[in-house]
């Protein structure tokens, strides 16, 4: 099982086409939406008295278990964006964290021997909280923003240091290290104790960096990207589905978990939220894993 912690929120989006008001997302919800087509998923998170029924429906509907989801007297997590020509840049409009605000989670005793656990995007002090709760994982994997590498810095050093593999983008990791190259960043954040970093690169893709192996994927190739919000986690829930569906965490494996993460990020860039994820079924999913895997293969060149 994948025990995944994250917000779940109602996003206000404005790209430079569209703006979409109250829509579903939230780390914890697009990790949720691609695990759940990979493994068994629970999730623990909190939401308001105002969060849509058909939004806690849609987590059923996936075959999430949703023991440890908190409804709170309250508002639910809201979080607003405005995205730059890029797709990629974006600012940060305004951030209300309502029910998240005294949200102490606390994992269900059937939850605790979960084996794969997915610290999706929150406080840090809250991802500790998590792991202070659960029994000898197999395997943690965590994601982070820039906010906390501002305003959290030592609990985001400690819990870099008791995760299996972080999950960080080249702007993170950066921050996080000094470096500019980001195979020296990778590389000292090795050295604070995960076996694996993995530097996501937009639309360049995303490396592994863990001993001496070393891994590039691209992205998957689209004309059209209409919102980016949730690739990132999206991503990580593809990786880490992988991983527990194979159940191993060697390299071979977290190498194919990037380019199942790669490829289910593909879906959610092509729709606000979580619509185009959802309706991502395993034949769509296996033509497009085809096709990333066709495009780093060539014969062997010899001068
Ligand atoms: P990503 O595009 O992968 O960075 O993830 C976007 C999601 O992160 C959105 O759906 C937001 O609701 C959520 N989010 C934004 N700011 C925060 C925050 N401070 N804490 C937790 N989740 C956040």
């Amino acid at each position: 099982m994948i025990l995944t912690v994250g917000s779940i929120a109602l996003d206000t989006i404005e790209t430079p086409h569209e703006k979409s008001e109250d829509v579903l997302g939230g780390s914890a919800t697009y990790i949720c939406g691609a695990t759940a087509k990979l493994a068994d998923t629970a999730l623990i998170g909190i939401v308001g008295t105002d969060f849509p029924d058909r939004y806690s429906q849609l987590f059923v509907d996936w075959g999430v278990d949703t023991e440890g989801l908190e409804v709170a007297g309250g508002s639910t997590f809201r979080w607003s964006g405005r995205y730059h020509s890029d797709m990629i840049h974006r600012d940060t409009l305004s951030t209300e964290l309502g029910v998240f605000e005294t949200f102490n989670p606390v994992i269900p005793d059937s939850k605790k021997k979960a084996e794969y656990i997915a610290l999706g995007n929150i406080h840090p002090d809250l991802q500790h909280s998590i792991l202070d709760q659960v029994e000898k994982p197999k395997w943690v994997v965590a994601d982070t923003m820039k906010l906390w590498i501002d305003i959290a810095r030592d609990s985001l050093d400690r819990l870099i240091s008791r995760v299996d593999a972080i999950v960080v983008n080249d702007e993170e990791a950066r921050d996080l290290t000094g470096e500019i190259s980001l195979t020296s960043a990778a590389a000292v954040l090795l050295e604070k104790g995960p076996s694996a970093v993995i530097v996501k690169r937009g639309e360049h893709g995303a490396s592994l960096h863990m001993g001496e192996d070393l891994f590039y994927s691209p992205a998957f190739p689209l004309h059209k990207v209409f919102d980016t919000t949730g690739a990132g986690d999206t991503f990580l829930g593809g990786l880490i589905g992988w991983v527990a569906k194979k159940d191993s965490a060697d390299p071979e494996t977290l190498k194919e978990g990037i380019h199942v993460g790669s490829c289910l990020a593909s879906f959610t860039v092509e729709s606000f939220g979580v619509q185009s994820l959802n309706m991502a079924n395993s034949d769509g999913i296996n033509k497009r894993l085809e096709v990333l895997r066709g495009l780093t293969e060539v014969p062997e060149i010899v001068l």
